[in-house]
């Protein structure tokens, strides 16, 4: 797999990317650059999120501040979860935030207790890396409330807020059906705020009145050009994006990791902004867009995609299961060039009646791929339906194990460096030191 080159934006750190997105910021650091500060009265804070238009990162776009105030007026002490868990297969943004600035993420967590008045908190994620920074993080510095890392195993459907509440109250990470909503009765059956922690990011920047909401992390990807992880300003148009990873001329684009579908290359002039996105029939999602190189076919990328999406099911729902596999089996006939016309008309009908029959989105994103494979690109179509084209028949579906990327590990601020040759007895001490305050070097 190509390493993912990080891109830092001329003209200044960008927030949550910050001055040094390769290292891991350590406390000192942290503290420098302001962290920890923000002490504003939790009503005021609320207020700030709200008039700042904060909304969540993980993939839905749910306003953060309606979130935060069904938490906190829940019935029963309400319960913060920092959602690390990123199943999406072209993104790496939450796992190189933990990695990279944990601080800032507990910052934002801390935070997020104070408004809804939970008295404990989680921070749920399936990388070990990333767990080992939170974890040292939390040596570091104290939250003042008790934390509580639980590890998952990764899979596309561990994220989903009823499937984090699931595998913290000590069951499998499968969604449950709704209603309740989380907010309403989550971990222990109290009120829950699951949060992606790139949201608890910007929440953390918000509190220290730093710009927070004009930019999004984004996980870049496409033809023979490293995958790229960058912070961007909403408004940057899909081009732009295209040739800042290095797929100049793209033929397709997938947007939103396998949540937004695929838009043609007449597209390429959208701007990044939600409603825009939105009336183009597609979402930012979790901000990874995967850009189809000239000699790729959107045929053989929706049908890989779909095709990870049924292993991915996890089996709970009837209409998932059949649905995905149905999807998955016609894609797969229409890539290989024998797929008739009842084929393609199943495919338009599925993409209509699919959505929203499933306990959660996985079903959804499958049948967006089929609808906006047929609406985008219907010459093609009619053209696979005889003869499969040489990208198709070159690169058969592989359970999207094509469309992951991956995840950069920031390097280890000196003063942590080592820990595994660090000697394992201690050692002798002639005489008691100092001990100096941490450097900041991250
Ligand atoms: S829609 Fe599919 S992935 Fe989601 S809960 Fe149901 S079976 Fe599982």
């Amino acid at each position: 797999m190509t390493l993912t080159v990080i891109h830092a934006p001329s003209g200044g750190p960008t927030p949550v990317l910050g001055p040094n997105p390769d290292r891991v910021e350590n406390l000192a650091c942290y503290l420098a650059r302001g962290g920890y500060r923000a002490e504003l009265p939790p009503e005021e804070l609320l207020a700030r999120v709200e008039a700042a238009e904060l909304r969540g990162h993980g993939g839905a776009g749910f306003p953060t501040a309606v979130k935060l105030r069904a938490v906190r007026d829940g019935a029963g002490t309400p319960v913060v979860v920092a959602n690390g868990e990123e199943g999406e297969p072209g993104s790496v943004k939450d796992r190189w935030l933990l990695r990279a600035r944990p601080h800032l993420v507990l910052d934002g967590l801390v935070q997020a207790a104070r408004i809804t008045g939970a008295d404990r908190a989680y921070v749920y994620l399936s990388d070990a890396a990333a767990e080992r920074s939170v974890h040292e993080a939390l040596t570091e510095r104290d939250p003042g409330l008790p934390v509580e890392l639980v590890r998952t195993e990764p899979a596309y459907v561990a994220g989903e807020e009823s499937a984090v509440v699931r595998r913290i109250d000590g069951g499998p990470a499968l969604p449950t059906a709704k209603p309740p909503r989380v907010f309403e009765r989550g971990v222990g059956g109290a009120p829950t705020l699951v949060a992606n922690v790139e949201t608890l990011a910007r929440l953390a920047l918000l509190a220290a009145a730093h710009d927070a909401t004009e930019s999004v992390l984004l996980t870049l990807s496409g033809g023979r050009d490293a995958p790229v992880l960058t912070e961007q300003r909403y408004g940057v148009t899909l081009r732009q994006l295209a040739f800042l990873q290095g797929t100049v001329e793209p033929k397709a684009v997938l947007m939103g990791g396998l949540f937004g579908g695929l838009l043609p290359s007449t597209a390429l002039e959208l701007p990044l902004d939600r409603a825009r996105l939105a009336e183009a029939g597609t979402g930012l999602g979790c901000g990874a867009i995967r850009f189809l190189a000239p000699g790729e076919c959107p045929v053989s990328v929706a049908t890989d995609a779909v095709d990870h999406l049924a292993v991915e099911s996890s089996r709970q729902c009837g209409v998932c299961v059949s649905g995905t596999r149905a999807l998955r089996d016609t894609l797969v006939a229409l890539a290989e060039g024998r797929c008739d016309a009842d084929g393609v008309a199943n495919l338009a009908r599925w993409a209509q009646g699919l959505p929203g029959r499933g306990a959660c989105g996985l079903l959804d994103a499958a049948a967006r791929l089929a609808g906006t494979l047929l609406n985008g690109f219907p010459e093609l179509v009619a053209a696979h339906r005889s003869e499969p084209c040489p990208a198709c028949a070159a690169t058969p579906p592989d359970a999207g194990r094509r469309l992951r990327v991956h995840v950069p590990a920031p390097l280890s601020a000196p003063d942590r460096a080592g820990d595994s040759s660090r000697p394992t007895q201690p050692q002798p001490q002639p005489h008691p030191q100092p001990q100096p305050a941490p450097a900041c070097v991250g």
